[in-house]
């Protein structure tokens, strides 16, 4: 049973310091959010999850890290500049203001009225000033980065020569993404400032295009079942020709039901696009145009690539998974949200959390305070199993109510020092999910947990 809506989860996350209202001192910044200590840790598990997936276990995909801020030049070859809009629409009757592709049965989604202005583009990058320059000098201008994508490009021949790659291969990069969305909300759905899982997939120009996007939709829903996302909370939407970025000749978005609640439940998650040969060759200075002109005199590299076997020299194509960390955040804490109820017939929230997902892996709880003998063997548990797992020691409440906090942030594990652990050198180990208890011998215990810790299965990437 996941979340029945996302509001549940904002309530969780504040409570339990997985996600905070930002600059709340002074009432917020209109849907800006900080991740707190739990939030952190799950989404830099899931980070790590998707680059020990893409650039560790398979041989064809390396990593970078590229800047946020980057030679204005590169938005304008990208067609950012001129193209990275947004269409607005006013409503005349309540001067609410939309995105005109997200308006349903053409009513105003504040005052329901169907009287809008024509639509206007608006580009959503965001603009900051480089170096001490007055206000208005243009040649100041440069820009917070849409995607992390274009900084994968421009670097595309310092890692192939460096890292003497062949086609096919990809480079994978994650970090800090900025739009200026005209409608932010939904909590860390969408916001202005967010993080970005990117991968080029870079292949010859006369590979099966087609059948590689559904090769790496394919591989991205066996990622996502790996997180834990449940599959018929996930739908795939065909991008039409008319949706279609200005890069794309096909697209398959990977929706998730972010709003059980509602009658059209989905958002997207993450897609998938063949963005053809269009980035390596706008941001190349060789590249002729149908009149035999340089599209980019710009330029002064040509990012085109020579094919050994066919003696050949082409602009590589691309396949591009782009997904958001935020939104991968928020699918994942909706599929683990359950409530079961006690023998008391209290209901409890459990974050049924894959355990490689999980903030906090295993809890060492003292059974009694006071007592300096299991306070201190706690103590020394959590010290030993720290090299090898995120332990924590917790000695705040009742042993009942440390359960139920530990549940409810989805730790996998409870560890339990009592009275007999002194005698016999055991603790009880209790199941997060079936609330099972189990003795474990203290020197068995790291290994015991980390058996037990195994991500859900994930089969080992295919090479297509
Ligand atoms: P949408 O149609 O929802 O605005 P998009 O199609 O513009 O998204 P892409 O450009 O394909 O998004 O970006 C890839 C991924 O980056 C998205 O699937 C999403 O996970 C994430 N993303 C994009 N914009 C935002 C945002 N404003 N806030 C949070 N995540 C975002």
């Amino acid at each position: 049973m996941p979340a029945p809506n996302i509001d549940t989860i904002v309530s969780l996350a504040k409570r339990r310091g997985f996600v905070f209202p930002s600059s709340e001192v002074y009432g917020g910044l209109g849907s800006a959010w900080d991740y707190g200590p739990l939030g952190v840790e799950l989404s830099n598990n899931i980070k790590q999850s998707w680059w020990r997936w893409l650039v560790y276990d398979r041989d064809d995909i390396e990593g970078i890290d590229s800047s946020i801020i980057l030679n204005r030049l590169v938005w304008k070859y990208s067609g950012h500049e001129a193209t990275f809009n947004d269409w607005l629409v006013d409503c005349r009757n309540c001067k609410d203001r939309s995105r005109a592709d997200k308006i349903v049965d053409n009513k105003c989604p504040k005052c329901g009225a169907s009287d809008f202005t024509e639509a206007r583009p608006f580009n959503t990058m965001l603009q900051t000033r480089l170096g001490a320059v007055a206000d208005d000098d243009p040649a100041a201008l440069a820009y917070l980065r849409p995607e992390t994508a274009q900084g994968i490009f421009i670097n595309f021949l310092n890692v192939q020569t460096t890292m003497r790659r062949k086609l096919p291969f990809g480079i994978a990069q994650v970090g800090k993404s900025f739009r200026n969305e005209v409608t932010p909300g939904n909590f860390i759905l969408r916001t202005r400032e967010f993080e970005q899982m990117e991968m080029e997939y870079f292949v010859s120009p006369t590979a099966e295009h087609s059948k590689l996007v559904d090769y790496w939709v394919e591989q991205y829903l066996e990622w996502f079942s790996s997180l834990g996302l449940i599959r018929e909370n996930l739908y795939l939407y065909e991008v039409p020709g008319e949706e279609l970025a200005h890069y794309s000749k096909r697209t398959v978005d990977i929706m998730y039901r972010y709003f059980p609640e509602r009658e059209k439940p989905w958002e997207e998650l993450m897609g998938i696009a063949w963005r053809t040969d269009f980035d390596l060759s706008t941001h190349s200075k060789n590249k002729l145009d149908e009149e035999g002109k340089r599209i980019n005199p710009d330029s002064t590299e040509d990012l085109s690539y020579f094919d050994e076997p066919t003696k050949q020299r082409f602009y590589p194509h691309v396949i591009e998974p782009a997904a958001g960390v935020n939104r991968t955040v928020l699918a994942v804490l909706m599929d683990a949200y359950s409530e079961k109820t006690n023998d008391k017939g209290e209901t409890r929230v459990i974050l049924k959390l894959s355990p490689q997902l999980a903030p906090i892996k295993a809890a060492i709880l003292p059974l009694a305070k006071n007592k300096p003998e299991i306070v201190g063997m706690a103590k020394a548990i959590k010290r030993s199993l720290q090299p090898v797992l995120r332990a924590v020691y917790d000695d705040t409440g009742g042993i009942g109510k440390l359960y139920a906090r530990q549940d409810e942030i989805g730790t996998p594990f409870c560890v339990t020092v009592d009275h007999q652990s002194l005698e016999d050198e055991a603790v009880t180990v209790r199941d997060r999910d079936t609330w099972e208890q189990e003795r474990v011998k203290v020197s068995d215990l790291a290994e015991h947990l980390q058996k037990r810790l195994k991500p859900y299965p994930v089969p080992p990437p295919e090479p297509h």
